[in-house]
């Protein structure tokens, strides 16, 4: 009892477990407590029942949530591009073509540098509610560069995915059959043991079915598991690529055909929508209704990156989610949450329920809604992770 932690005085609890509580996806429980032992949720319930426990959090009667789940993210580079930014914002279209610039800037950079970056937008995440983070390389596109970037993200997280084929360097420019040959051979070889995943920008102007079905398959040959970007700029192969590979997640979504959306929903692949990505490219946002009334499991990500989406606020997509892309308050909070989960074919995080991890957040408000309700609003007064409290603003 004496490592035990007691949070109580929940006015709502998000639990995620379909059918309990008021029955929705969200199981809904009403003054409620939670006990976490060793790191893990030991038991859920109304608060008048709650074992007593060594320590006790105070909820305030505020709302308690599983922490959000961010399932794309881009993290370990160098430099910035709130010049592109602004630029773009006076009326430049958003052609994917900065990456290299910032390829520049990683490359350059040092190990130091890098890990400064990592861990202050870890920290920044989390103080919004994020628990779990998925980071990518992929602005070093290099064998050494890709195996050092998956190396310090590996360090902070162990959702790490191998985007070497995140765009064709500069210095393959009209090669790109041999950086694919680089990408499938060393630089894998590299990359795979600091990563769990293996992804491709598949997209015109980047790597085309070919490629991305050449790297993916080795990739998954290599003991990685597959997602992708797809279908971000306009319409293309991705989608139904991904799910005849088995991808976990196909992410972006914003251009589907009939035949994508059929193919997602009769499948294992989650979507995962990435709306500060169109936010920050003024771009027309996914159709999240139409995928969500197919039946397709949806996920929201922050796609946190200095060229197409500077933000590791998951409540702030939360909230366009609800405003911009149709979906209900409780669609966008699963979707951040359990829906991320899946995103990562994790069970033991999105969700608080016994054996779960205790990975949690306590808002300054009474209810999930008020996270689209109240946008910009920081309401996440603490979070915990593995059971222990990360920050109290
Ligand atoms: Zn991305």
């Amino acid at each position: 009892m004496s490592g035990s932690l007691l949070v109580d005085n929940v006015g709502e609890l998000v639990t995620n477990v379909a059918g309990t509580g008021d029955g929705s996806p969200l199981g809904l429980r009403r003054d409620a407590a939670v006990l976490i032992e060793e790191g893990r949720v030991a038991w859920v319930g109304p608060a008048r029942y709650a074992p007593a426990a060594g320590r006790r959090i105070d909820a305030e009667g505020g709302a308690v949530l599983p922490g959000f789940v961010d399932s794309h993210a881009h993290l370990v580079f160098a430099g910035d591009r709130a010049t592109e930014f602004a630029a773009r914002m006076a009326g430049q279209p958003y052609t994917g073509g900065g990456i290299r610039t910032t390829v520049g800037a990683t490359r350059a950079a040092s190990d130091g540098t890098l890990r400064a970056t990592v861990r202050r937008l870890v920290g920044e995440a989390m103080r919004q509610g994020t628990t779990t983070i998925e980071i990518k390389s992929g602005y070093g596109l290099t064998v050494a560069d890709e195996a050092r970037s998956l190396r310090i993200a590996a360090e902070v997280t162990g959702e790490t995915t191998f985007l070497g084929a995140h765009v064709v360097p500069a210095e393959y420019a009209g090669r790109p059959d041999d950086y694919v040959g680089l990408v499938c051979g060393p630089m894998l070889a590299a990359a795979a043991p600091y990563a769990r995943w293996v992804d491709v920008f598949c997209e015109r102007g980047a790597f085309d079915a070919d490629h991305t079905r050449a790297i993916l398959t080795v990739g998954q040959a290599a003991g990685l598991g597959v997602r992708l970007h797809a279908n971000q700029l306009g319409p293309g192969p991705g989608v139904r690529l991904g799910v005849e590979l088995g991808a976990a997640s196909v992410d972006h979504c914003t251009h589907l055909s009939d035949a994508d959306v059929e193919a997602l929903a009769g499948s294992q692949t989650v979507a995962t929508l990435l709306p500060g990505a169109e936010f920050s490219t003024r771009s027309p946002y996914p159709d999240a209704r139409r995928l969500l009334d197919a039946g397709v499991t949806v996920a929201l990500a922050t796609d946190c990156n200095p060229g197409s989406s500077y933000t590791s606020s998951m409540p702030f997509c939360v909230a366009l989610a609800v405003r911009e892309m149709r979906m209900t308050p409780a669609e966008a909070v699963w979707a951040a949450t359990a829906g991320g989960a899946r995103a990562l074919r994790r069970d033991d995080v999105g969700v608080l329920r016994p054996g779960a991890r205790a990975d949690l957040m306590i808002l300054d408000a009474p209810s999930h809604l008020h996270l689209a309700y109240r946008p910009g609003v920081p309401l996440i007064r603490q979070v915990l992770h593995n059971g222990v409290p990360q920050c109290r603003s």
